[in-house]
């Protein structure tokens, strides 16, 4: 049978079969993917063939990992050349942001961006707590979400409180697997709650568990919450995490220089010293964002601008 893994426990796994039926299942030795070395063969979101167990109802073994469409991966910080499968197959990455109380920094709005886009996963912005932005914030509003507009990303305006937006996130979410991101405090878990609240409940249960010490791993989940329409939590992932993307690359992952690359005299322009350089030319004409740039230079760099 056909099935989505929608949790991992490292020994066993929460297989959703084609038959809408939820099953445990191990796997039989060693699976392997081509090209991986991952502590984990199989993550959240993978879909697998598994064989049904004659004996035990409801259990079975995974015989198979379907080819993956995406995945985000946590690089180990002792081997780099090995990393642990968070989540693949995802639809769409969304970073809940707040302009105020608290603050979300460009520089992390970026940061996720960059990441996604690194996997290949479409991202979407949601800015919470508009009920809370006077006159002046709400045109600052405007001028971020038009910036991030024009670079391709969706944006959505909520008040998880008010409940203003809502229905547009839950339009948002149908028929898709999402990650769903975010400082603390910016109200994901008020957010979940209005459009699920069946999942807030175990979302908590597993953080109180890693408080605790008992379990220090945190393993992905996904939640169904309507007829192919999941959510991916990530517990104690505040942030897509560490990337690790070469210089030359870097600016494949900025859309607005990408479409500009070719133009540079230099065909690995880093878009830093380099004479004739487009991505430059159009930060001082205020064709690309200057936070964006400084977003750009500040991952160059190294910066730890997590914040
Ligand atoms: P999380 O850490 O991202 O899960 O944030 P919470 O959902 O716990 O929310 C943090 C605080 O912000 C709580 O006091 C919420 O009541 C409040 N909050 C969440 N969404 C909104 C909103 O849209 N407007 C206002 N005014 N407060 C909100
Ligand atoms: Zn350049």
């Amino acid at each position: 049978m056909k099935g989505l893994v929608l949790k991992s426990t490292g020994s066993w796994y929460e297989v959703l079969g084609d038959n809408d039926r939820s099953y445990t299942c191990r796997t039989r030795g060693k699976l392997r993917l081509k090209g991986f070395k991952t502590t984990n063969p199989i993550a959240v979101g993978d879909y697998v063939v598994f064989s049904l167990d004659e004996e035990v109802e409801g259990q079975g073994v995974i015989d198979e990992i379907l080819p993956r469409e995406n995945y985000i991966i946590r690089k180990s910080v002792k081997l780099k050349s090995q990393g642990h499968i968070i989540a693949s197959n995802i639809d769409q990455a969304i970073l809940i942001v707040t302009l105020a109380y608290p603050r979300t920094s460009l520089g992390f709005i970026d940061r996720f961006l960059v990441t996604a886009e690194s996997f290949r996963i479409p991202q979407v912005l949601i800015f919470n707590k508009i009920d809370l932005l006077d006159g002046d914030a709400r045109h600052y509003l405007a001028e971020i979400r038009s910036l991030y507009e024009n670079i391709g990303i969706q944006c959505l305006e909520v008040s998880a409180l008010t409940e203003t937006g809502i229905e547009d996130v839950k339009d948002l979410l149908k028929g898709k697997k999402s990650l769903i991101s975010g400082h603390s405090g910016v109200g994901k878990s008020t957010l979940i709650n209005k459009i699920a609240p069946e999942i807030n409940q175990k979302t908590g249960e597993v953080s109180d568990y890693a408080e605790k010490g008992i379990h220090t791993t945190t393993f992905a989940e996904m939640f169904r919450i309507g007829q192919d329409t999941f959510i991916i939590d990530t517990p104690g992932i505040k942030e897509l995490g560490i990337i690790d993307i070469d210089k030359e690359e870097l600016s494949d992952y900025f859309p607005e220089m990408r479409a500009l690359q070719p133009e540079c005299k230099f065909h690995n322009c880093t878009h830093t010293h380099e004479p004739k350089c487009a991505v430059k030319d159009a930060v001082d004409e205020g064709e690309i964002a200057e936070s964006r740039y400084m977003s750009y230079l500040s991952i160059l760099e190294g910066d730890d601008n997590r914040r």
